[in-house]
């Protein structure tokens, strides 16, 4: 019989040795080939499905008790996209690990060529704390799918999701294939200083440059999901009664703190004022006259970003909301108006139900002015012109986004999520996880009843060949 390293009821706190006692299990149940066959990594998450069905109501009252998010936000943006990732990839896993047959070059003849998809072996993978179930078991489910061992460090700030995390994926996982280490930055140095043959990073720019640093130290292949300033573009032909909806929507859902939300609204000169009284109004019918009071609309996660955000209130013109409370973290939706580029709000990822509100005129000029700042993560651009719609997603770079819509690229398991620069590197979500957590293993199988002689020496009257074959 096996002994845990952890205890069931784990610990908030881990020593390095246990760090490296959970690694060394972990790196010899890979050595074993046990990670490695289809059926086994379907079956184990398909456990994990039920497990998470089993314990919906814990993952809503802990999430709840984190920062007062609602069950049905819980559910579309915690719980349902991660049944549906599950879902994806129980029907195409197979699919995605059978070797591919590429085409070979005729001076390799007789040969044929092949990709494989190898694991990497033990992995980390690092969770914030603002969509803290599903941005810690997504990426771990790319993990289990690809074939690695996997030890996941949810954020310390939502202690109460981490608990019933850490309880799901014990109860489906022995600890040499999946562990939960809780813990906060001491934790997360302590693993960083291990090796592990696949780091995935989700949070801040920041503390993503740290962990490049500590895994190009084992030159360990690593993804970040990282922050940064989504621009909202609404032009002047836009459906601005959708936009008005998508954008709050987008903007005050999980009360800002997501990573994709719009940061700041570029609204077109001309629309501005329509947009900005739909959006009051919307507000209106999705939160009600006081939004405090509403069981839809999330507290700020801790008074550390409560007074951080309570900084940009004073910035500009409060023309929407405005009202907050520091005894229960409240932010109320808010639309800053007389902002310019240099402001303070504009100098950094806001993370808080707050949307500044530019101005623009001319559209090579706005696109002019984004490309000179840090690569964003997502944009949102609405518009009725699909020539423009296009112009934007070539012009500018950044991670993905939507077309007259907010976030929902990130719910559609096929489209590969990720940022850009500033904003990350790597993607996820779907075949992308699978491809982020395999390597490319490419193979040539050659035959032995014929052997070209023209590679090998001595070469003299080969040139003429060659040159008519590689040319
Ligand atoms: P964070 O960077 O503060 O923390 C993320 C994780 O890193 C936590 O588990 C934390 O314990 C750990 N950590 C903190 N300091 C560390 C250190 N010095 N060394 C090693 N590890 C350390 O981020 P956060 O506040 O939890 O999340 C907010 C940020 O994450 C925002 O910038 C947001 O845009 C970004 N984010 C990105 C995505 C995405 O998918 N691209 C998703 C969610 C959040």
């Amino acid at each position: 019989m096996e002994t845990n390293t952890l205890d069931k009821n784990t610990p908030a706190v881990i020593s390095s040795q246990q760090i490296k006692e959970i690694i060394e299990k972990q790196r010899a149940f890979f050595n074993t080939g046990g990670t490695k066959s289809i059926k086994f990594r379907k079956q184990k998450i398909k456990a994990l499905k039920k497990e998470i069905k089993a314990n919906e109501q814990a993952i809503f009252d802990a999430l709840h008790k984190d920062f007062g998010k609602s069950n049905y936000e819980s559910y579309i943006t915690e719980i349902g996209l991660v049944y549906e990732e599950i879902n994806t990839t129980l029907t195409h896993l197979s699919d995605w690990a059978e070797p591919r047959q590429v085409a070979t070059p005729l001076t390799q003849f007789k040969g044929a060529s092949y990709i494989h998809r190898v694991p990497y072996g033990v992995s980390l993978v690092i969770g914030p704390w603002n969509y803290p179930f599903h941005l810690a078991i997504l990426p771990a489910i790319g993990a289990i799918i690809g074939g690695n061992t996997c030890i996941v460090k949810p954020s310390e700030l939502t202690e109460n999701t981490a608990n019933i995390l850490a309880k799901i994926i014990t109860s489906v996982f022995d600890e040499k294939h999946v562990a939960v280490v809780q813990g906060g930055v001491e934790t997360a140095t302590a693993l960083l200083a291990e090796r592990f043959d696949h780091i995935f990073f989700t949070g801040s720019e920041y503390v993503g440059k740290i962990v490049a640093r500590a895994a190009a130290e084992n030159l360990t292949p690593t993804t970040l999901e990282l922050g940064g300033k989504s621009p909202c573009i609404v032009d002047k032909d836009a459906d601005l009664k959708v936009a008005a909806k998508r954008i709050v929507w987008g903007k005050f859902v999980n009360a800002g703190q997501t990573c994709v939300a719009p940061d700041y609204l570029l609204v077109h000169e001309q629309v501005k004022d329509k947009l900005v009284s739909q959006m009051k109004a919307v507000i209106n019918t999705f939160y009600g006259e006081d939004p405090k009071t509403s069981g839809d609309y999330p507290r700020i996660i801790s008074r550390k970003n409560f007074d951080r955000l309570s900084l940009f209130l004073d910035q500009g013109e409060k023309i929407i909301g405005g009202e907050s409370n520091a005894a229960e973290l409240y932010i109320a939706p808010t639309v800053l108006d007389n902002i310019s580029w240099d402001d303070k709000v504009m100098q950094e990822e806001i993370f808080g139900p707050i949307l500044p509100v530019l101005t623009f005129t001319d559209l090579e000029e706005m696109i002019h002015k984004i490309n000179g700042r840090p690569r964003p993560l997502s944009l949102y651009y609405f518009s009725r012109n699909k020539k423009k719609q296009r112009r934007i997603v070539e012009a500018i770079n950044f991670g993905g986004g939507c077309i007259n819509d907010t976030l929902v690229h990130l719910g559609n398991p096929n489209l590969p999520f990720g940022g850009v620069g500033d904003s990350g590197m790597g993607a996820y979500h779907g075949k992308a996880s699978f491809d982020t957590f395999t390597q490319q293993k490419s193979i040539m199988k050659k035959a032995t009843w014929i052997d070209v002689p023209l590679r090998y020496p001595p070469y003299k009257g080969k040139l003429g060949m060659v040159k008519k074959i590689m040319k």
